[in-house]
């Protein structure tokens, strides 16, 4: 068990398909206690319950700093200490550069990279009061290569920004031996892409993945469990791609 008696916090972890709730589900088979944070209406209780007994579901909109706070408090409330957060909260906007509307830069920023922040200041407390803890962003390699397959210029900024957010992180809380790494996915088949792949693009995009498929949510789950684990011990500040070989650089 790699995570025995860790306390996680997912941010986003509700969508069955999603990388959060993989996520949420590999740390819990790793005896993690799992906190899935989303908004109400993505239903974190009934998603927490999928993983058994003795997780949690909190609503909590990550845009929102008392929302991300509270969502903390009943966390500490429950099970008393906070060792794990994942920042994977994010939503996505095909849009060309020219088209993009201050509202829809506001939106994409909001959720991944305020999210990133107030989620992370809102266990930060706890970690320092411990002196100890692991927060793990989930950026894209849409950040490293200027677009990923989907989102737009505004998505690329908002995980470029989570990719500084976190390295800045990294830096100020090593001395309290707090590690704070990102994963930059690929194209991973969740909710947030299902049918937005036009079948005549589909080929040309496995083309240039090596390992010649389309990742799945498990994959980057895994990743995650390295990073929020011991086997990461010496980790901090590193980005880990998990793209098939779409970005090798
Ligand atoms: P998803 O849509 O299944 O998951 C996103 C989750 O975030 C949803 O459960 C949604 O309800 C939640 N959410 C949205 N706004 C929120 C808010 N304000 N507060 C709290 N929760 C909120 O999609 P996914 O593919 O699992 O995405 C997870 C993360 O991975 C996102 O940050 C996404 O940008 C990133 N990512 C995904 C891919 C991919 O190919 N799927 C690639 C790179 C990065």
């Amino acid at each position: 068990m790699l995570l025995k008696d860790k306390v996680a916090v997912i941010t986003g972890g509700a969508g069955i398909n999603g990388l959060g709730f993989a996520t949420a589900r590999m740390m819990g088979e790793q005896g993690a206690r799992v906190a899935i944070l989303d908004l109400a209406a993505a239903d974190p209780q009934a998603a927490a319950a999928r993983l058994g007994e003795g997780h949690m579901g909190v609503v909590a909109n990550v845009t929102d700093k008392a929302s991300c706070e509270a969502a903390a408090a009943a966390v500490q409330a429950r099970y008393g200490r906070i060792d794990i957060l994942v920042n994977n909260a994010g939503v996505t906007q095909p849009a060309k550069f020219l088209d993009i509307t201050g509202a829809d830069y506001d939106r994409i920023l909001d959720v991944s990279l305020r999210g990133t922040l107030y989620a992370s200041q809102a266990v930060l407390p706890a970690m320092l009061a411990q002196q100890s803890g692991a927060i793990v962003c989930i950026s894209s390699v849409s950040a490293q290569r200027g677009g990923g397959i989907l989102g737009g210029p505004h998505y690329s900024a908002a995980k470029a920004g989570v990719l500084g957010l976190a390295r800045a992180m990294a830096r100020e809380y090593g001395g309290s031996n707090i590690r704070v790494n990102c994963v930059t996915p690929g194209l991973i088949a969740t909710d947030i892409n299902k049918g937005k792949i036009p079948d005549d693009k589909r080929q040309g995009i496995l083309d240039g993945i090596p390992l010649a498929r389309i990742g799945e949510p498990a994959d980057v789950a895994g990743c995650v469990v390295f990073l929020a684990s011991d086997l990461a011990k010496y980790c901090t500040g590193v980005t880990l791609d998990v793209n098939g070989g779409m970005l090798i650089h």
